[in-house]
């Protein structure tokens, strides 16, 4: 564990073991066994498969073939296989517990989509297939295309985007597209709220707008007096999440959409919040006029470590012309194709990535759709709000709420009732570990002092949520008495505390033999 020791325990304590319990010989902690990493496990000459070796293969690679064998560890199938299943034990996932992660909607996966984006002819197809050879696949995408557009009332949508964030890029470049359009390439100032996610104004930043910051009222929503004297003719438009990232409506939000609109900008919305209100409100509606949809939140996609995400974004009539190719076009009989250049009316901002989207994504969130209906979402949209507001309601008198009056699908925490204490937010995540739950989203959003996030999603039960609250009330009480044991936790995970700052900073990437 060569990289890995120095950032691990300051207390000493070998990864692997619980405080105070002693050290085994193995390195093992009961059943959650010990494990190197697989350059140590492996051995070079060793492999998995036993094939004959080849008789008189010419060489072809002339003077480009490998000197030196590859650095590759080699394990055979069973050292394989009980290596990623031995890290697997050591990982936390929804499927083992609450995931209360803030901004995230760690909601659960279905097993219903699993099995149909597993069918072979969706897990199978070629991005290069011929549409001849795909219609059920195109038809599949254009059934999603339809739900998003019926979901959230409005003209176009790109399924294109990769994540969220890649969203927010296709939606900020539409907006730039129709500025240039319009000849007003010189409006160049974007708003966003001190509350936004990072990705807004790094993405306005990425495509060469500035940034401009707009207050937050003391309910926790868009200042509208900071908003008024910021507008002028040198603003592209507004980054604004609805509900907010402090899990607040943005009661305003159709005053907001018409100034913005009224100072020749336009609206973008970060949808990663659609999970509140979908089924109950429609960004069309509200004005918007660019919004991405996390299909890996909303829509029960996996997430988080790495799995793939999909960030379709969805269009207002100004600005759908500019959607990205390649797009879904259907002719009058009904056969799909993938328009891969500018057609008619269009002025596609260009081209986002090589193909058109993340098709096992598109097949888990339209079985989730599908499977839940119009109204089965709608109570999706409704229960995440009333966990969130219970978890509210179980920790405001011990905690403290960031912002008076009911949440939507998160509750927000700020410090102050850590104040004095020497305890810390980073504390109370540490110590949720040790009661067997993931942390919520810590010191976000930055606007609120040492911010906890907690979105329980729909579908934790409410056994699950008194868990939860159980615990962190318990933490908090222990924080308010000043245990100093706190300051140390966690002492039950593989890890103890690892020098995050540190990890940020000097990312180690590369695991190289101990000595060289
Ligand atoms: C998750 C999130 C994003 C970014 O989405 P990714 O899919 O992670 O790229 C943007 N804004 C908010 C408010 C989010 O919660």
């Amino acid at each position: 564990m060569a990289d890995n020791a120095s950032a691990s325990s300051s207390s000493g304590t070998p990864s692997g073991l619980r405080a105070g319990l002693g050290q085994t010989v193995s390195g093992s902690d009961g059943l959650l066994q010990h494990e190197n990493l697989i350059f140590e496990i492996g051995t070079p000459t060793k492999t998995g498969v036993d094939l004959p070796m080849p008789a008189g293969m010419p060489q072809r690679l002339g003077g480009l073939g490998r000197s030196q064998p590859p650095q590759l560890p080699g394990l055979s199938e069973p050292e394989a296989m009980r290596h990623y299943v031995r890290l697997s034990q050591r990982n936390y996932a929804i499927d083992l517990g609450m995931f209360p992660l803030g901004s995230c909607t760690m909601k659960h996966n279905p097993r219903l989509n699993e099995k149909l984006a597993r069918l072979p002819g969706f897990a199978d197809l070629h991005p290069l297939a011929p549409a001849s050879a795909t219609q059920g696949a195109l038809r599949l995408m254009g059934m999603l295309s339809d739900w998003l557009l019926a979901l959230t009332g409005m003209a176009a949508v790109s399924l294109v985007p990769k994540a969220g964030a890649h969203g927010e890029l296709c939606g900020m470049l539409a907006i730039k597209a129709a500025l240039a359009a319009r000849g007003e390439s010189h409006r160049k100032k974007v708003l966003t709220p001190g509350s936004a996610h990072g990705t807004n104004p790094a993405t306005a930043a990425q495509i060469g707008f500035s940034v401009v910051e707009i207050g937050t009222g003391a309910d926790g929503r868009v200042d509208l007096a900071d908003l008024g004297s910021k507008l002028g003719p040198d603003i592209a438009g507004i980054m604004l999440t609805n509900p907010n990232t402090a899990g607040l409506f943005e009661r305003d939000v159709i005053e907001i959409a018409a100034r913005i609109h009224n100072s020749g900008g336009y609206f973008y919305c970060d949808g990663a919040n659609f999970n509140a209100i979908m089924g109950k409100a429609r960004p069309g509606d509200l004005g918007v006029d660019a919004m991405h949809i996390n299909l890996h939140k909303t829509f029960s996609t996996p997430h988080g470590g790495g799995g793939p995400g999909a960030g379709p974004v969805v269009f207002s009539p100004d600005l759908a012309p500019f959607a990205p190719v390649p797009y879904l076009d259907r002719d009058e009989f009904g056969y799909y194709r993938l328009v891969e250049e500018a057609e008619g009316e269009a002025m596609p901002l260009g081209r986002l990535a090589a193909f058109h989207g993340q098709m096992g994504m598109f097949v888990r969130a339209l079985s989730y759709m599908m499977s839940h209906g119009a109204d089965g979402l709608r109570q999706a949209a409704e229960d995440a709000v009333l966990n969130a507001n219970y978890v509210l309601a179980r920790l405001k008198t011990e905690m403290s709420p960031a912002f008076p009056g009911h949440c939507m699908h998160e509750a927000l925490f700020s410090d102050a009732f850590l104040k004095d204490t020497g305890i810390e937010t980073l504390d109370i995540a540490k110590a949720l570990i040790d009661e067997g739950f993931h942390p919520m989203t810590v010191y976000f959003p930055l606007n609120v002092h040492g911010a906890m996030l907690i979105e329980p999603t729909e579908t934790e039960s409410k056994a699950d949520l008194d868990r939860f609250c159980d615990a962190l009330l318990a933490i908090a009480a222990r924080a308010k008495a000043g245990d100093p044991a706190l300051k140390a936790a966690p002492f039950r995970a593989p890890a103890r505390r690892l020098d995050e700052t540190r990890a940020a900073r000097e990312p180690r990437l590369r695991w190289r033999p101990q000595g060289s």
